[in-house]
C-alpha cells in the first residue's frame, strides 16, 4: 500500500514518532506519497540516505525563500486553454493529471500536483487537443502533468491516439517517474497504449539516484525500450542526492545501460520550501566538469536551468572555450589545462 500519512511514515519506520506532529503540518500543506518500492529502497539506518530525502516530508519545507514561487517555471504566462503550456513554438505540454504515484519533497509543480486535482475533463481536453488542432507550428506534445502513466491504459491510449491523429503533430513524449516508483505498473497494455500510431513515442523516465534503478525498474524500462520506444532520462540536481561528481556518473551509466539517453540534468526550481535541495549553479557546474572528465559522451546529460518566470530552458553548462578575436580561442580540456586554437 502506498504511505500517505504521516502516521503511516512513523508506522513503517521512516520517520520517529516524535516527528509526527512536524510531519502533519507538512502534509497538511503538501502532498505526500511513497509507494511500496521506493518505501522498500530507503535505508532506515542512514541518516541521510538519498532516496528518503526525495521522498519523506520535512520540515524544512515549511521555510520558503522571498526568491521562491508557487509557479517557479512560469506554465501560468504561457496556458492559452486549461492544459496546455505553449512555452516554445514547436512543442506544448499537455497536463493530463495532477496527480502522481509519489510525491517528491522537491517538485517544481507542487502548488498543482496532489490528490484530488484530478485530470482534465472531458471538455477540457477537447478544447485542448482542439488548440493542437489549431496550431500547425507544434510538431511535438509533451503529456505531463502529473504523471501522465497513472492514468489507465485504454485512457492513456485514447488521448495519444486523438493526438497522433494530427497531422502535423510528429512527436508525442510522455514524462514519467511511473516506471522507477512503480515498476510493476509498466504493464504489455500499457506499453502498448505508448505507442502512437504512424508516430513517434518518448518516453523521458524522471531518476535522481542510481540506487533507483533496481533490477525491476530496468525490466520496466527494458519493456518500453523493446516496443521501440526510445527513452530519454530527466535528473534533478539536488543537494543530499545527488550533487557530487560519483553519484552523478552511477546514475549517467544506470540510465545508458538501460538504453535512456541521459537528456537533461535541472538545476532545482525555486519552488516554495525547497532551498535545502538547491545547489548554486557554480556547484552544478563543477560537477557537469567533472562528469566530462570522468564518463563517455554517451552519458553525458545538458545542464539546464528554466529561467523563473516563463522565460524558457537555458544550457547551464560550463565554457571551455575563450574567443580571442573572430578565429582564435583558448580552450580548455578535461583536465583544465588551457590550450590554444
Ligand atoms: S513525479 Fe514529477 S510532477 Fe510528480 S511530484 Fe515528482 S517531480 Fe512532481
Amino acid at each position: 500500500m502506498t504511505i500517505r500519512l504521516p502516521s503511516e511514515l512513523v508506522a513503517a519506520g521512516l520517520a520517529p514518532p516524535e516527528k509526527l506532529a512536524d510531519l502533519a503540518r507538512v502534509a497538511e500543506r503538501y502532498a505526500v506519497a511513497i509507494t511500496p518500492t521506493v518505501a522498500a529502497l530507503i535505508d532506515r539506518n542512514d541518516p541521510g540516505d538519498p532516496i528518503a530525502r526525495q521522498f519523506v516530508p520535512d520540515i524544512t519545507e515549511l521555510t520558503t525563500t522571498p526568491d521562491e514561487r508557487a509557479d517557479p517555471i512560469g506554465d501560468d504566462a504561457h496556458s492559452p486553454v486549461e492544459g496546455i503550456v505553449h512555452r516554445y513554438p514547436d512543442r506544448v505540454l499537455l497536463k493530463l493529471v495532477n496527480v502522481c504515484a509519489v510525491y517528491c519533497r522537491f517538485c517544481f509543480r507542487r502548488e498543482m500536483v496532489g490528490p484530488g486535482k484530478q485530470m482534465l475533463s472531458a471538455q477540457q481536453l477537447d478544447t485542448a487537443l482542439a488548440y493542437v488542432r489549431t496550431h500547425p507550428e507544434i510538431w511535438e506534445v509533451i503529456l505531463t502533468g502529473g504523471d501522465p502513466l497513472v492514468l489507465s491504459a485504454r485512457r492513456l491510449g485514447d488521448v495519444i491516439k486523438r493526438i497522433a491523429a494530427i497531422d502535423h503533430v510528429k512527436i508525442v513524449r510522455l514524462h514519467t517517474r511511473l516506471p522507477v516508483v512503480s515498476p510493476e505498473k509498466i504493464t504489455p497494455a500499457l506499453v502498448r497504449a505508448l505507442k502512437a500510431p504512424g508516430k513517434t513515442t518518448y518516453v523521458a523516465l524522471h531518476a535522481n539516484h542510481p540506487r533507483e534503478l533496481t533490477p525491476a525498474v530496468r525490466a520496466a524500462c527494458a519493456r518500453i525500450v523493446d516496443a521501440g520506444i526510445p527513452m530519454v532520462s530527466q535528473s534533478v540536481l539536488l543537494r543530499g542526492v545527488n550533487d557530487d561528481a560519483k553519484t552523478l556518473e552511477g546514475l549517467m551509466r544506470a540510465f545508458v545501460e538501460c538504453r535512456i539517453k541521459p537528456y537533461y540534468l535541472h538545476h532545482a526550481d525555486l519552488a516554495p520550501g525547497t532551498s535545502h535541495f538547491r545547489t548554486s549553479i557554480k556547484e552544478g557546474q563543477a560537477l557537469i566538469r567533472a562528469l566530462r572528465g570522468r564518463v563517455s559522451g554517451l552519458a553525458q546529460p545538458a545542464y539546464v536551468l528554466d529561467i523563473p518566470g516563463g522565460h524558457g530552458k537555458v544550457p547551464a553548462g560550463p565554457g571551455y572555450i575563450d574567443m580571442c578575436g573572430d578565429a582564435a580561442a583558448v580552450v580548455e580540456d578535461i583536465n583544465g589545462v588551457k590550450r590554444e586554437y
